[in-house]
């Protein structure tokens, strides 16, 4: 769709929009917003909708704290919980300098600016298609989250009517009704664990509706008395959420990835990305996979990635290409997880592939037994190396990486290194029940 600013007004008035949430994305994936009322909505547009970017984790100092919220006229919705007299509707917002210029530490711009990268070598687009995962737990008393699931089912089962799928029937009406096209949505293999996959599109849009998924699911959850949650790593011992990854780049309207007269159908530039994501991902794992708990999920077992290996046939390595050809050939990344931010997670991917594609970087040959039936030794010896074990390995990686410092801008990569590095010397300073219940009695 493309709006003009008089039919944004003239929609706000049509459907009785009361409120307009001005919203934004924090350099650590969360979802900010101011609500203005309707009469405020033109000044909005004319992008004179200031905040205090100092109270935003990871903006800015006290000294330059105002920041401008320009909406993106084209992502209008309606958020349908809401009343429906005097209606909410939202505006996903870009930053700006009070000089005008964009703010070189809002997620949403540093996307745009690797798109652009795509674009100068020739691509018009860089598509995105998300597999969120999720659990629904079940609130106490107080209505309080906890981490008891509410049901047991497993992967694609159906049950007796159960919350569960209430809900999830509830959340896919709800992002249908906010222009979403759902696509499949199932239970997942874990007990309370839910995936609901939406229509791929191009990146920037993705991004917009991976941050408008998740809150949607939550708020659909609360209202059917369930706490949803994008945690990595819930509960050890069952399969934790990823959010699989698949893309592709097009070329003069043509899927960039395919061609039919190679073996496995695909094009110099799709084995270029997967060599440039296979060269890269050590370095940028802590933007796609950014929380402690991440790493608790790429352990073996669990059908998560841990080793660095692509396949056409299996399902176990990092990179998976899924069977369809022609206009839907695409690079199915596993490792990422609904924690990151999007904006930044799929700047960073893009800018790996598309290094991978200006410097011909040839992918080891594919893998396709199970990785994580072979041995230590059988692994060395087909030289596979694996995802760093903790947010620990993956910041060193990353702050040694010349890559992400470029795609993240020099404010943005020592915000995020700087607040994760925080994050886990809080983290290592905690005393946890397995080394009481390891040590308390042996010591
Ligand atoms: N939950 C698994 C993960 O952590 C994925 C399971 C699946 O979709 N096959 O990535
Ligand atoms: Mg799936
Ligand atoms: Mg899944
Ligand atoms: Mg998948």
């Amino acid at each position: 769709s493309n709006f003009s600013k008089e039919d944004i007004l003239r929609i706000a008035k049509e459907q009785d929009v009361k409120f307009v949430r001005l919203q934004f994305t924090d350099i650590f994936g969360i979802l900010k917003n101011v609500a203005i009322t309707v009469e405020q909505l033109e000044k909005a547009l004319d992008n004179k909708c200031m905040f205090d970017g100092s109270s935003i984790e990871g903006f800015v100092r006290i000294e330059e704290s105002d920041m401008y919220l320009r909406p993106d006229i084209n992502t209008l919705a309606i958020f349908p919980w809401r009343p429906q007299a005097g209606k909410v509707a939202r505006l996903i917002c870009d930053v700006y300098n009070p000089d005008g210029t964009p703010f070189e530490g809002d997620p949403r711009y540093i996307l745009k600016r690797a798109i652009k990268k795509a674009t100068d070598m020739g691509y018009d687009e860089f598509n995105v298609g998300p597999e969120c995962e999720f659990f629904l737990f079940l609130t106490d008393n107080e209505g309080n989250p906890t981490t008891a699931t509410h049901d047991n089912a497993g992967y694609f089962d159906l049950g007796p009517v159960d919350l569960g799928e209430n809900a999830r029937r509830d959340m896919c009406l709800v992002l249908e009704e906010m222009g979403f096209e759902i696509e499949a949505s199932h239970h997942e293999v874990a007990p309370g664990q839910h995936e609901i996959d939406f229509k791929y599109g191009e990146a920037l849009t993705t991004a917009d509706n991976i941050m408008t998924f998740k809150l949607v699911v939550k708020m659909v959850a609360q209202r059917n008395g369930l706490h949803a949650t994008f945690i990595p790593k819930p509960i050890f011992g069952i399969n934790g959420s990823g959010m699989h990854t698949n893309m592709s780049l097009f070329k003069n309207g043509k899927n960039a990835f395919y061609d039919e007269n190679d073996p496995l159908q695909l094009s110099k530039d799709a084995y270029y990305f997967i060599g440039g994501i296979m060269k890269h991902m050590r370095s940028i794992v802590a933007i796609t996979n950014p929380l402690v708990n991440s790493y608790k999920r790429l352990v073996p077992g669990y059908e998560a990635p841990v080793y660095i290996a692509w396949s056409a046939r299996n399902r176990s390595p990092l990179i998976r290409i899924p069977a369809a050809r022609g206009s839907s050939t695409r690079v199915e990344l596993r490792c990422p997880d609904p924690s990151c931010n999007p904006y930044l997670a799929l700047s960073a991917i893009l800018s790996a592939g598309l290094d991978g594609i200006k410097n011909k970087i040839q992918p080891p040959a594919s893998i396709d037994k199970n990785i994580f039936e072979m041995t230590e030794q059988q692994r060395i010896a087909e030289g596979i190396d694996s995802l760093p074990g903790s947010l620990r390995e993956a910041i060193d990686e990353l702050s040694k990486s010349e890559l992400a410092r470029e795609v993240l801008g020099e404010h943005v990569f020592n915000k995020f290194i700087e607040a994760k590095n925080d994050e886990w010397q809080d983290y290592s300073k905690k005393i946890t029940q397995w080394e009481i219940d390891q040590y308390l009695t042996k010591y």
